[in-house]
């Protein structure tokens, strides 16, 4: 297939060339046009050309599509000019005429975008079909009941899809006629009741619209281009464009298309087939046809279909053709194909060609393939796969074997993907008390709000039944990772009764019941559907394809791992590093918790005793009471935490792992004040005597929590800003760092600890800590008589630290940009209060781009960029990472890869798709260089 476009000679009226026609082995448009064209038309052109078997047609361009509402829904000046001579040149081809009752030419009118679009106008077929053809075409065929059928669907299909009639007024038309007649199957029609059918189907278009049926071809032609035209700005074409960031501007092509019939008789048919199994990605021939029947009526349900391969057994002929074509056009195509054909009377006619529609796994496994077979370079190979898909595979899914055999109720739009089995409930405080009963559930709503929060946060997964992708529903179900299928428009949900039903499936079910939803097809099925959990070890493919991708990217992926479990895994997924260990983390398990209160509770009061202490005042008992206390509390936490890092230094063994010193406000760690505040208030007014323990208990608790209540956590004591108010935090945790890597390192193994200060706004918090903490180490390396080797550094998490970076750099030796304060810190947004609030309304109204939290604003790009500039200014060669959650993000770490950053860190099941994505970036930052 070297032939290329054959030059353009027809001449045109119109200012612009708006058409490009193909036939006879010639096209005047190719593959690479897709912009002008469409892809329908361009692989239409492209086939042709490839001397493949393509009824002749024209398609009108995305130009004159954009031309068209530039106009104010007017044609272009001369463009009605140049569809009529390019129909006279199909006429030439064909033989047949467009309105002629002696030998009519009929055609079928498509939409066709750059991006195959659901939500687009659906194809018009037979159009040019009125009394007079009609005639002629049942003379010419001998076939009356073909002619009648064609004809009435034609009169349905342009009724609903061009005219905008209802389109079950025409089924319960239909339905009636069936009805009277005793027929079960649409086949069991004759052509007789196929004529009244038609009848009928002109009356309700004259009653609904106030106007004749179209007689006149041309008059039909003109009002389908234009239906077209408008379905671009349809609803659902504008919220699918939206959602997959597909610009408006890019305009829809319109095919017109010879019609070829697989409707007449034994030797005809129509079918669909994929160049591999979309599912799997195994290399068979896959897909479905049907005989005697025509256009989508084998996605559509009215007949079973029969398998591709059995077309062998049936017409050998054409199907040995049809797998060679499917074989070449995949080689042409350097990808797998979704194929579209119809046979009329034994010969065999392409429709369409487009790059086929797959799985996660399939997409791995043919990239991998491809690779083998030479077909595409591993690069290719690469940039074919989705980060998504790659955490699609690292999810549940359903057991492909039970998805066959399940029911499914409705279908929806695909906004979360995961696989989310529970029982059905109809309202947030339902999914709440259900699950406080140890029930599954997952929350169906007609559409969510803010109050349905806790809801959803505790469900499996969510559906509504309406809204759009950008919907409330599924925005939070993303960013909260769980399944959603949303707008499912089909169900009707009857709060009243807890019931949905669907309009289309007729399937329904009741609170209670179980229901299984993928979020990565939109689908709902009845009861529940099994899962199968994703294991790396045993996806070969994956593993091969993310290896090509490490050799490819620059940026190392470090994870985010709080405990040694969490390290293996991550090491397993490929984790070069522990980008952020919490060690706050480990207070809040078990006993620990109580130690640490312990510690809080007189933390201050120590510490300023200690103070007098060193400077030579002498302490009453009570002061030397509580310092006791605090260091005995502190002690235990001590011998814990350093057991804690002596695990993951193991698990890490030769990587580095960066642990950053306490961060939280000290509140998080104790009980509640307003919980607190209860107790007391019930015990007074029960005149519990002041001496009761419990009272007495609750007081003094209550007292010391009311002193540590601040206006604003997230902007009070916390951060650095703790470990300079009470010092022995920093100590006591240095020293637990250093002796897990001494003690690991004595037992044979090769820890590599960087000690990470959090929150740090001006360099003098850096300064003093570094001072502070360099003193403990040096107390530990003297008591073990050894030298550690560790790293210090701090996070930029607060927009001053970025305007001072090179001030900063004197004293760290690496940055690790904290994106979530620094989003927070920079917005001026509280993200609990703000993602539990206004900020999805803001995405949802547009205010807002994206959430800011998920993806990595520019601006905070830019300040990211100004602290990596001054910083290895200051310190040539500083490493530089992120350990925000955004570093799991494909989008943001494709920004990280323009601002130079060394690694990005993600948490553990993050790491397969920021391996790929970093990969990307990197391929994607060559070719911008190369530019
Ligand atoms: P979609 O974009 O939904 O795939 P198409 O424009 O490809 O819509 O049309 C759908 C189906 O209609 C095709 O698969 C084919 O079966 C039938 N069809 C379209 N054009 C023709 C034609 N000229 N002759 C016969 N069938 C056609
Ligand atoms: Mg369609
Ligand atoms: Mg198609």
């Amino acid at each position: 297939m070297t032939e290329t476009a054959s030059p353009a000679r027809r001449a045109h009226q119109a200012a612009k060339r708006y058409i490009y026609a193909w036939g006879a082995g010639q096209a005047e448009g190719d593959a690479t046009m897709r912009d002008l064209l469409g892809g329908k038309g361009a692989g239409l052109a492209e086939m042709t050309s490839a001397g493949l078997p393509v009824p002749p047609g024209f398609t009108i361009t995305t130009e004159a599509c954009n031309d068209y509402f530039d106009a104010g829904e007017q044609l272009p000046d001369g463009l009605w000019e140049d569809v009529l001579e390019a129909v006279r040149e199909v006429e030439r081809e064909t033989g047949k005429g467009f309105g002629d009752p002696a030998d009519p030419l009929l055609v079928s009118v498509r939409s066709g975008a750059k991006f195959s679009m659901p939500g687009m106008m659906d194809t018009v077929l037979n159009l040019g079909l009125n009394e007079a053809t009609l005639h002629g075409l049942i003379d010419l065929t001998g076939n009356e009941r073909f002619g009648w059928d064609a004809y009435r669907r034609f009169v349905q299909m342009f009724g609903r899809i061009v005219l905008g009639v209802d389109g079950a007024r025409f089924d319960h038309a239909f339905d009636a006629i069936k009805h009277a007649r005793g027929a079960a199957l649409d086949t069991d029609l004759d052509a007789g009741d196929l004529r009244d059918a038609a009848a009928a189907f002109r009356e309700i278009v004259r009653a609904d619209t106030g106007r004749e049926f179209p007689e006149d071809p041309y008059e039909q032609l003109d009002l389908a281009i234009k239906a077209v035209f408008a379905s671009w700005f349809g609803k659902r074409a504008r919220d699918y464009r939206e959602y997959n960031r597909i610009a408006h501007d890019l305009g829809t092509a319109v095919n017109i298309v010879t019609m070829v019939f697989g409707n007449m008789g034994d030797d005809s048919g129509t079918g669909v087939a994929f160049t591999r199994d979309p599912n799997t990605g195994a290399r068979i021939l896959f897909g479905e046809y049907l005989t005697n029947a025509q256009g989508e009526d084998v996605v559509a349900g009215i007949r079973t279909p029969r398998k591709i391969a059995e077309m062998g057994d049936v017409m050998p002929a054409v199907y040995g053709e049809f797998e060679r074509i499917a074989e070449r056009l995949e080689r042409h195509y350097r990808d797998m194909q979704d194929l579209e054909f119809t046979i009329e009377r034994g010969r065999l006619y392409m429709l369409q060609t487009r790059s086929g529609k797959r799985t996660a796994a399939a997409a791995v496994r043919i990239a991998a393939d491809m690779v083998d077979e030479g077909i595409i370079t591993k690069l290719e190979a690469l940039a074919r796969i989705e980060p998504a898909h790659v955490d699609q595979l690292l999810r549940d899914q359903y057991d492909p074997a039970a998805l066959r055999v399940a029911t499914r109720v409705a279908k929806g739009l695909n906004a979360s993907p995961g696989a989310a089995v529970g029982r059905a409930v109809f309202s947030a405080d339902d999914a709440v008390a259900w699950v406080g009963r140890g029930e599954k559930v997952v929350l169906v709503r007609i559409e969510t709000s803010p109050d349905d929060f806790h809801g959803m946060a505790v469900a499996q997964g969510i559906l509504t039944a309406r809204g759009g992708a950008t919907s409330h529903a599924a925005v939070v179900a993303r960013q909260i990772g769980k399944p959603c299928v949303a707008g499912c428009a089909e169900l009707l949900v009857d709060y009243a009764t807890k019931t949905a039903r669907s309009t289309d499936s007729g399937g329904s079910f009741a609170e209670g019941d179980w229901i299984s939803l993928d979020g990565s097809t939109g689908e709902v099925f009845a009861g529940s559907v099994p899962t199968v959990s994703a294991r790396y070890e045993d996806q070969h493919d994956l593993q091969t394809v993310l290896g090509w991708a490490d050799e490819v990217r620059r940026m190392q992926v470090w994870t985010n791992a709080d405990k040694p479990e969490e390290a293996a895994l991550a090491r397993s997924y490929g984790a070069q590093g522990i980008g952020l260990c919490r060690t706050e983390h480990m207070f809040r398990e078990g006993e620990r918790l109580d130690i640490v209160r312990d510690a809080i509770l007189v933390a201050f009061e120590a510490t300023r005793a200690k103070e007098r202490r060193a400077a030579g005042e002498a302490l009453d008992a009570d002061e030397t009471a509580v310092v006791a206390r605090f260091d005995a509390a502190m002690a235990k936490l001590e011998v814990l935490q350093q057991g804690d890092f002596e695990g993951i230094f193991r698990a890490m063994d030769g990587l580095p792992v960066v642990i950053r010193l306490i961060d939280p406000p000290l509140h998080e760690f104790l009980p509640s004040h307003e919980e607190l505040l209860e107790q007391v208030v019930r015990l007074r007014t029960l005149g519990t005597p002041e001496a009761d323990p419990e009272y007495a208990a609750a007081r003094t608790l209550l007292a010391a929590v009311a002193r540590l209540r601040e206006q604003n956590p997230m902007l009070g004591l916390r951060g650095c800003r703790l470990g300079l108010m009470i010092p022995d935090f920093v100590k006591v945790q240095t020293r637990a760092i250093l002796n897990a890597q001494i003690a690991v390192k004595r037992a044979g193994g090769d820890p590599r600890a960087e000690i990470m200060i959090p929150l740090v706004g001006h360099v003098n918090e850096l300064r003093v800590t570094r001072r502070l903490l360099e003193a403990e180490a040096k107390a530990v390396e003297a008591a073990a008589g050894v030298t550690v080797d560790y790293k210090f550094g701090t996070m930029i998490e607060i927009p001053r630290a970025c305007w001072v970076a090179d001030e900063i750099a004197q004293y760290a030796e690496f940055f690790s940009f904290g994106t979530n304060d620094l989003t927070q810190m920079t917005f001026g947004y509280s993200r609990d209060d703000a993602e539990g609030g206004f900020l999805l309304k803001y995405v949802e109204d547009g205010i807002l781009p994206e959430n800011p939290f998920q993806t990595l604003d520019d601006v905070i790009v830019a300040e990211m960029a100004l602290a990596v500039e001054k910083g290895r200014g200051a310190r040539p060669g500083l490493k530089v990472g992120i350990c925000g959650e955004h570093g799991g993000d494909p989008a943001s770490i494709a920004k990280c890869e323009r601002i130079g950053l060394d690694y990005v860190s993600c948490s553990p099941f993050r790491v397969p798709v920021a391996r790929l994505a970093a990969a990307q970036a990197a391929l994607v930052s060559a070719a911008e260089r190369d530019r």
